[in-house]
């Protein structure tokens, strides 16, 4: 099924992210993970992608066995910085062969030596429509309440969040935060800027110190005081503060169901007890 017509649903649709093992290490875990997780019933079920080596081939058996053994819809996660107009091609050929309807076309991530890296594709909005012109997959896309990284402006990003759904994405899912507010504000804008389509919260648990820390690193999201005090507060028990992290996460995913939110995206870091205990307090089984 296309993920944009799952977003016609009056009630909030819950979709969760899992990522592949790392090369060498068997595919059953992930799959032992995703017995539990299909368990919960999500709308959808996104599988990350990484461009190197074995990687590529392992997006496309998890998302496509999420779908014939699961029985629950697939999200393939796809960069295109570094690949060729060919390699690409072949990603959608097996996609495509496999069954798998809905990809969410990325850019990706430059490396810190970017030396060559550069070949068919600049940017997210090149690959959204290229996939768009098959016309065989409903395509989603990122997007960046508080401004990706590379970005000067918000507003620069906002209009390359334009563009990448003029160029074919239907559905728009964002990278975590912290605060809802923030949130709320980037939705008032982007609708301002006639982005029309759903876009999805991401939510994260924090579990741990060294999680948060690779996190700052990655994306530079704001933190706020509350959950700062929390880190001081159990900075030396590791068990509290992951039961504070799923507090939090709770909240955030509650309150955002209630304001209204057409979706609630759970980044699950292949964890699953924390995000059970978050969908269950959150009631997202209920209303989803
Ligand atoms: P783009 O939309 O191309 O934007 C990249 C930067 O370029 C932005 O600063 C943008 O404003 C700017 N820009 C875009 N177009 C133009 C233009 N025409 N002119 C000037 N500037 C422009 N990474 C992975 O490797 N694998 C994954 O599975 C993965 N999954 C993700 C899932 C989600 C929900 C999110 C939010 C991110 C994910 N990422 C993943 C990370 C993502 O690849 C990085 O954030 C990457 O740096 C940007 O990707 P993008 O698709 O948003 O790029």
């Amino acid at each position: 099924m296309r993920i944009a017509d799952i977003y016609e649903k009056d009630e909030p649709v819950l979709s969760l992210e899992v990522f592949p093992p790392k090369p060498g290490y068997s595919l059953k875990t992930v799959f032992r993970t995703l017995d539990h997780l299909c368990d919960l019933n999500p709308s959808f079920v996104s599988v990350t992608y990484a461009s190197q080596g074995e990687s590529t081939n392992r997006t496309v058996e998890i998302a496509s066995r999420v779908r014939d053994e699961y029985e629950c819809e697939s999200l393939a996660h796809m960069t295109c910085i570094g690949h060729t107009r060919q390699e690409v091609a072949s990603v959608l050929d097996s996609l495509e062969a496999r069954g798998v309807e809905n990809i969410l076309a990325l850019r990706g991530d430059m490396p810190s030596d970017s030396s060559g890296i550069v070949r068919d594709y600049h940017f997210a909005s090149e690959l959204i429509a290229e996939i768009a012109d098959r016309g065989s997959f409903c395509v989603g896309a990122a997007a960046y309440p508080e401004g990706h990284i590379e970005s000067k402006r918000i507003s620069h990003d906002l209009d390359n969040l334009k563009r990448k759904v003029d160029a074919g994405a239907e559905f728009l899912i964002t990278q975590l935060f912290f605060d809802n507010r923030i949130f709320y504000d980037f939705m008032e804008r982007a609708r301002y800027r006639n982005i029309d389509v759903p876009i999805v919260p991401g939510i994260m648990p924090i579990l741990n110190y060294k999680q948060i820390k690779r996190i700052l690193m990655m994306c530079e999201v704001s933190i706020p005081a509350k959950l700062l005090n929390m880190f001081d507060k159990y900075s030396n028990d590791p068990g509290d503060l992951a039961k504070a992290g799923v507090d939090y996460a709770t909240e955030q995913v509650s309150e955002l169901v209630e304001e209204g939110a057409q979706g609630i995206h759970l980044y699950t870091m292949n964890r699953v007890p924390q995000i059970r205990e978050i969908i269950f307090r959150a009631d997202l089984r209920e209303q989803m």
